[in-house]
């Protein structure tokens, strides 16, 4: 079943056999033997032609055989380190195909699993007395659903009245701040709203200090650009490698990051990702087309000198991220029929009308980039496929364009995102939000984060956390794909439940494919990155519900252990 290399008929010379058996190198072949051979291993490869494997190798940072223990070790060699896994499993190497590493600010404190509000005010107090004096004291990922409802100015002065507070809600599309974060950007009763953003009020008009979308952020600085944002390169390079350590530790070897301001692409750069052992595709950020030509250039003039910083077997940067319409979680979502628990509410409307739009997507696909659009209402999703089929209409080629979330479907935009051949990165934080999409009636769930859909209609499916929205771990998130139940033990729209071969598919080649990288990684195949993780289990004995137990025993990024 398995691949393997055609004998070499030299190597059957009796001299050279000779020499193969006597110094044991290579098992007789004139390729030198492997670095690395796992052996004893429950291998799922995710790929057809050859699900299931004993032992591989690995040479060059690649896979150079898949097979049995008796193959493998036929191949071993003096300078082979072998890995008895003692019947472990193995997986590709996750590829979480939507997260964001380089938004949050760097220091900032993550609250997604904190379950109660004083627990958020006493780490954030915790962390305002490492913060220089006047400094910001920033926290990121609270869920309002899971405290009691969202943190306003008078929860946030409990952390401190001396030093302006800011924290993300889990959507990224909110945000709470304390009253000298206000006073300080002299927003009162009289501001108004910005166009596209809100400053939620009390009875008298009074902002409470929760702020809706980014229009509303903006006004809290002076030039519109959040001061704690890492502005130069150092910052956010040592926060990237942070986040690296964290993500080797869940078994990701290759990443999306989201949303990129082309200007910090470099920050990925200067990291040197090679040596930080993990490969990362950008979405660079499309609010400013500008800079995204301007790094193309720069890419296109380094390329014909045959220096490419940004298409290596580490990074790669050909993706541009597009916002149209709003959050699921911060139910500002546009539908084509109201909330359930707010009857006449639709959402917010789309930031921009179905002709600017159009000559957005129709600018990136000209560019020969390819588009990935957040869009989560399906009146918003209805409108970028709309844009989508006019940029291709005129010219066709293997585009991939991406729908990022993608939340409440129908079936003609599933057809239609089929026949455009568009890849799709669903939610998959049932488990963590399921009482966030009560809003949204029982009567949609079965059309909400449709991945059972995407799958029988032949649409890609790029599997993905958008961390720090929901917990980083793939396999919380495939626990919520196979069961779509909460942390409360309520199941929201059985009908789009996957399997666990499924969910580990659209984990490792759906990422694989939404970045034009099938035939390099995505699965442990001979020939493709040695890009893979031990785990404690196999998934398939593992009860659905716990899923989220199985451990990352070790990651191997291009054949390197990152991770023990
Ligand atoms: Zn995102």
């Amino acid at each position: 079943m398995h691949k393997r290399r055609a004998p070499r008929s030299h190597c059957f010379a009796a001299g050279l056999a000779i020499l193969c058996f006597t110094t044991g190198l290579g098992g007789c072949d004139d390729a030198p033997a492997p670095e690395l051979a796992i052996i004893n291993a429950n291998i799922l490869t995710v790929d057809p032609a050859n699900p299931r494997a004993q032992a591989l190798a690995v040479r060059d940072g690649q896979f150079v055989e898949v097979g049995s223990n008796d193959e493998i070790r036929s191949h071993i060699g003096s300078a082979t380190k072998v890995v008895d896994v003692e019947g472990r499993t193995v997986v590709p190497g996750f590829n979480d195909a939507h997260l964001h590493a380089l938004l949050l600010p760097p220091r900032a404190v993550d609250l997604s699993d904190a379950e109660h509000r004083d627990e958020i005010i006493r780490r954030l107090a915790a962390h305002a007395r490492e913060v220089e004096p006047g400094g910001w004291v920033l926290g990121y990922g609270y869920d309002d659903t899971v405290i009691g409802g969202h943190l306003d100015r008078i929860a946030l002065d409990r952390v401190g009245t001396d030093q302006p507070v800011f924290v993300f809600h889990g959507s990224l599309h909110l945000y709470a701040v304390n009253s000298l974060a206000l006073s300080a950007a002299g927003i009162t009763a009289e501001t108004k709203d910005p166009h596209g953003g809100k400053f939620e009020r009390d009875a008298n008009g009074t902002p409470t200090g929760l702020l809706t979308e980014r229009p509303a952020m903006e006004m809290l600085f002076v030039d519109g650009q959040p001061s704690f944002m890492p502005g130069d390169l150092s910052t956010a390079v040592a926060g990237l490698s942070d986040f690296i350590r964290k993500a080797h530790r869940v078994g990701i070897t290759s990443y999306t990051d989201a949303l990129v301001p082309a200007d910090l692409a470099f920050a990925y750069w200067w990291l040197d990702l090679e040596s930080e052992g993990m490969r990362v595709n950008l979405l660079l950020d499309g609010k400013d087309m500008k800079s995204v030509d301007r790094l193309m250039r720069a890419r296109n003039a380094l390329a014909w000198f045959g220096l490419n910083p940004v298409d290596t077997s580490w990074l790669r940067a050909g993706g541009v991220k597009r916002f149209h319409g709003h959050s699921l979680s911060g139910r500002t979502a546009r539908l084509f029929e109201a909330y359930s628990d707010r009857p006449g509410y639709f959402g917010e409307e789309p930031q921009v009308a179905q002709a600017e739009l159009d000559r957005e997507i129709a600018k990136i696909h000209e560019l020969g980039l390819q588009a990935a659009v957040h869009a989560n209402g399906d009146y918003e999703i209805d409108m970028v496929l709309a844009a989508i089929e006019r940029a291709v209409a005129s010219a066709p080629r293997d585009h991939r364009h991406r729908l990022e979330h993608a939340s409440v479907m129908n079936g003609a935009l599933l057809e239609k995102a089929r026949d455009l051949g568009v890849v799709i990165a669903p939610h998959s934080y049932i488990y963590e939000k399921g009482p966030m999409i009560e809003a949204y009636g029982e009567a949609r769930w079965p059309r909400m984060f449709a991945n059972a859909s995407i799958l029988e209609y032949g649409i890609p499916n790029a599997a993905n956390s958008d961390f720090p929205v929901s917990g980083l771990s793939p396999w919380l998130r495939i626990q919520s794909l196979v069961t779509r139940t909460s942390r409360a033990g309520k199941t929201y729209g059985a009908e789009q439940r996957i399997t666990v071969d499924q969910a580990l598919h659209a984990y490792t080649m759906g990422g694989a494919y939404a970045s034009f990288e099938e035939d390099v990684k995505g699965s442990i195949t001979s020939g493709k990155y040695a890009d893979f993780v031990v785990l404690s289990d196999d998934p398939h004995d593992v009860e659905p519900n716990r899923l989220s137990e199985v451990a990352v025993l070790a990651t191997y990024v291009g054949g390197k252990l990152r991770y023990e």
